[in-house]
């Protein structure tokens, strides 16, 4: 069976978490609390179920750092996905190019409330190519929070610029809290790298 390694990238704030999701069989809310991803405090009114396999987390530990596994379905295939979810938190950029170095694609995430958090993906974008040698590494500029769109502070034509620069990196807007545009993110990526 295929796995799959996916790093989510992102300033801190801009929905990482909230859209790596988490199935609430596998990771049921007590799991969730021993592993300190939900807050001690947080009682299970705050999961507001959106679908039938999905929740709504309002509020996830920002600076906890674990690897989540999915399985998706991408032309007719099964494929495995081992998704890290990054804090920023690490204390060594050795742990960083350790994970970029592992892994074969990548979702740079920005909110399109925040136009700070654009500008910070072309660095990272920058890191993984050093790290990896290579100027094709499948990845996918994600610009989350669609559904606050009275907020936006990213013009749509700001962000296709952006992936224009990039060879026409695929570009998604994705609302982590109403699940658009989520599976497809995943789903663009994982095909990416299947025709790597
Ligand atoms: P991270 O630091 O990138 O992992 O960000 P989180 O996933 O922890 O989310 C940060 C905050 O943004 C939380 O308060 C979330 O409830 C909120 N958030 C995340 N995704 C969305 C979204 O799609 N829409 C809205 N309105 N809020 C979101
Ligand atoms: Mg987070």
């Amino acid at each position: 069976q295929r796995e799959y390694h996916i790093v989510v990238l992102g300033a801190g704030g801009v929905g990482k978490s909230c859209l790596t999701g988490i199935h609430p069989s596998v990771f049921p809310a007590a799991l969730l609390r021993m592993k300190g991803i939900l807050r001690p405090n947080s009682d299970t009114d705050q999961f507001t179920a959106q679908f039938v396999q999905n929740v709504w987390i309002e509020s996830y530990d920002p600076t906890i750092e674990d690897s989540y596994r999915k399985q998706i379905e991408v032309d007719g295939r099964q494929c495995i996905l081992e998704i890290l979810d990054t804090a920023g938190t690490e204390q060594f950029t050795a742990m960083r190019e350790l994970y970029m170095k592992q892994g074969q694609g990548f979702l740079l995430v920005f909110s399109i409330t925040s136009m700070s958090s654009l500008n910070e993906l072309s660095e990272l974008r920058e890191q993984i190519i050093r790290i990896k040698d290579d100027e094709k590494v499948p990845l996918v500029i994600v610009g989350n929070k669609s559904d606050l769109e009275e907020d936006r502070a990213v013009p749509r034509a700001r962000a296709f610029g952006l992936s224009q620069n990039w060879g026409n990196a695929p570009y998604y807007e994705t609302s982590a809290r109403r699940r658009a545009n989520v599976n497809e993110v995943f789903v663009d990526l994982c095909r990416q790298i299947i025709r790597k």
